[in-house]
């Protein structure tokens, strides 16, 4: 197969139920487009049977599945990242394995890449998620809008298309957390944006736990933002000037009335309020000063144990 016009990235974590029927729909896609398209899966360090279907998927169309087997779990977004430093398709579409993103929808995509657009992101229609979850991404939504420069309408959203151009840059970035589509968008000089199906999970559950979302959003959050920071020192400014202020009121007061002892709980309350914002602003710095650790300590991002692939050059 020459150069590929598509490549299609599934990013794969213990989806064994799935994998099946994502398999069949998305080849039923790919051979309806009609030209040359490769799918690239990253086995994300699974503990169920995903690998073992994804070397058959390779078996039955060896040319044009290929299958990059982690060495343990590197997350969501590094499955993807080394599936684009591999990817050789003209567009590359990123797709979840769970068929909450129908692979029927690819060519609307591809439709909005050909117009044009360098990158189009996929907005969820009625999204079959908990009600939970839903809310939790309005509100990171909200806070990504107030605090950083990257404008989309569904950051959760991954299905996604975009021009080989901005791939190169995405892995070109080195970073080693990062948010693809944030990133991908900080690329784009001519986004556009689309409206997709969504499905609830077909099987099995969400591979994100409450902790591993935090981790992702503050990942979002210090990759693309320093308003954390200057938030606190705001605060911290606020806090001294209005001391300063109680400072000289409590000093007058005292010349005039004299010393006062009530209040003491209104104190402490107002003080371990304080403590409370304190600590939270090192645990800001601390996010940053981890992230700036792990990125000079230079280890890899991720470890690939095998490629399955057959390619003709
Ligand atoms: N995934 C992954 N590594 C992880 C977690 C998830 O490769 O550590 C994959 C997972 O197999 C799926 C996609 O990322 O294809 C999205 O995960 P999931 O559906 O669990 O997330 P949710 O839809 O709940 O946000
Ligand atoms: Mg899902």
């Amino acid at each position: 197969m020459a150069q590929p016009y598509l490549s299609v990235v599934v990013p794969v974590y213990n989806e064994q139920e799935n994998l099946p029927a994502l398999f069949a729909r998305l080849t039923a896609v790919l051979d309806r487009i009609g030209k040359p398209c490769e799918i690239l899966f990253t086995n994300d360090g699974s503990r169920d049977n995903s690998l073992a279907l994804l070397r058959d998927f390779h078996r039955q169309r060896p040319k044009q599945v290929r299958v990059i087997d982690f060495n343990g779990n590197f997350g969501q977004h590094m499955a993807i990242m080394a599936a684009f430093e591999r990817a050789r398709g003209e567009v590359v579409v990123t797709l979840d394995a769970d068929l909450q993103n129908p692979p029927e929808e690819i060519p609307k995509l591809l439709a909005e890449i050909e117009n044009g657009h360098d990158v189009v992101g996929g907005y969820r229609k009625d999204r079959q998620d908990s009600w939970f979850r839903r809310r939790a991404s309005r509100l990171l939504n909200l806070i990504r809008e107030s605090t950083t420069r990257i404008r989309m309408r569904d950051q959760g959203c991954m299905l996604r298309a975009y021009r080989r151009s901005i791939v190169e840059h995405i892995t070109a970035s080195g970073e080693t957390s990062t948010f693809i589509p944030a990133l991908a968008m900080s690329y784009a000089a001519h986004p556009a944006e689309i409206e997709v199906e969504h499905a609830a999970r077909a099987a099995g559950e969400s591979k994100y736990s409450l902790y591993k979302l935090i981790r992702l959003n503050f990942d979002l959050m210090t990759g693309f933002s320093v308003v954390p920071l200057q938030v606190f020192t705001l605060f911290g400014m606020v806090i001294s000037i209005g001391s300063l202020l109680f400072v000289v009121y409590l000093f007058i007061r005292r010349l005039i009335i004299g010393p006062e002892v009530q209040g003491v709980f209104t104190l402490f309350a107002i003080l371990y309020f304080l403590v409370g914002v304190g600590i939270m602003g090192l645990g800001v710095i601390g996010e940053y000063i981890g992230r700036i650790y792990q990125e000079v300590r230079r280890r890899p991002r991720f470890m690939i144990r095998d490629v399955y692939e057959q390619l003709d050059d």
